[in-house]
């Protein structure tokens, strides 16, 4: 695998690259790389003939109060698990190459962000399209995968791309899991076993969803009401949301449909754990 970390080598290597007629896959990440990433790295191998993926840990996304700092990195262990899947080029590049001084360009998606995620975290939704949009111009790749289980953020990007004439296809992924059903995060790691029984209380209430839909219940406020009561008595547990909303603008919903999105972040001690489910899933992931 190639490393690169100059952001115009990068670009002079993509230009080759699609020279000689190769179709390319970009894979971007904020590193300390787990299955879920790799998931999507072996999506773009097998739909590209090139993939790059690029580690960043993006400043401009956290807030002031948030985990920048210890964000985990682990280069060697992301390089040995890339080399392994066989991905072609890594593009890993520092705050200084990518925020230059004087910096003072921003790419913002006006409404998107204007809930669940970025309600709780102002700037973040400008900090992602911000860094997407520089890397795309930067890797200039065919296409680009993103994990379904940031659901806001695939939205995000994909109206980014269309109102700002990206030529670039946005894939969306399956959310992989553990064992138990919680989403693969890199902010798992941060979590005690007493936390790890109480984030599985996640992947429990995507169930609940599911039946209570399957068995016909279409009201949205009591399923909000029965799923955030189940984290009801956890210890160093808050329910930053749980909340049903269509898929297209991502706005409250009274009544349950296929296009509804079911979109839950909760605080464990100090990690915050997002997940999502669609209840059409299948359909919409494929893409
Ligand atoms: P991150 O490094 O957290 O910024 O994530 C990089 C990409 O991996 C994003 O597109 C995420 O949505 C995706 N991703 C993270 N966790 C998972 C997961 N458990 N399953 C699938 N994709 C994921």
């Amino acid at each position: 695998m190639q490393i690169i970390q100059c952001p115009e080598e990068m670009r002079k290597r993509s230009d080759q690259l699609r020279l000689e007629g190769h179709s390319i896959g970009f894979v971007p990440t904020m590193g300390a790389l787990h299955n879920g990433h790799l998931s999507l790295v072996k999506a773009s191998l097998k739909e590209n003939t090139k993939t790059v993926t690029s580690i960043f840990v993006n400043p401009a996304q956290f807030g002031p109060n948030e985990d920048l700092e210890r964000y985990p990195r682990d280069l060697d262990s992301d390089v040995k698990l890339l080399n392994e899947e066989g991905c072609d080029i890594l593009f890993v590049s520092e705050k200084e190459q990518i925020y230059p001084e004087g910096f003072q360009t921003w790419v913002e998606v006006a409404e998107l962000p204007q809930n669940l995620c970025g309600l709780s975290r102002p700037g973040h939704f400008k900090g992602v399209a911000t860094v997407v949009a520089k890397l795309f111009n930067i890797v200039n790749p065919h296409q680009a995968y993103f994990g379904w289980k940031d659901a806001q953020q695939v939205l995000v990007i994909k109206k980014m791309v269309r109102d700002l004439n990206f030529s670039i296809k946005i894939k969306a992924k399956p959310t992989v899991r553990d064992s138990q059903g919680l989403a693969l995060s890199s902010r798992n790691r941060y979590l005690s076993a007493d936390e790890r029984e109480i984030a599985k209380l996640i992947p429990l209430a995507i169930q609940r969803a599911k039946e209570y839909f399957q068995n016909g219940n279409k009201n949205a406020k009591l399923l909000i009401n029965e799923l955030v009561g189940l984290f009801d008595g956890q210890k160093n547990t808050e329910v930053e949301y749980i909340s049903l909303v269509g898929i297209s603008d991502l706005k409250a919903v009274d009544k349950i449909t296929k296009d509804t999105l079911l979109a839950l972040a909760v605080r464990v001690g100090a990690t915050r754990l997002i997940d999502n489910h669609l209840f059409s899933e299948e359909e919409s992931c494929s893409e």
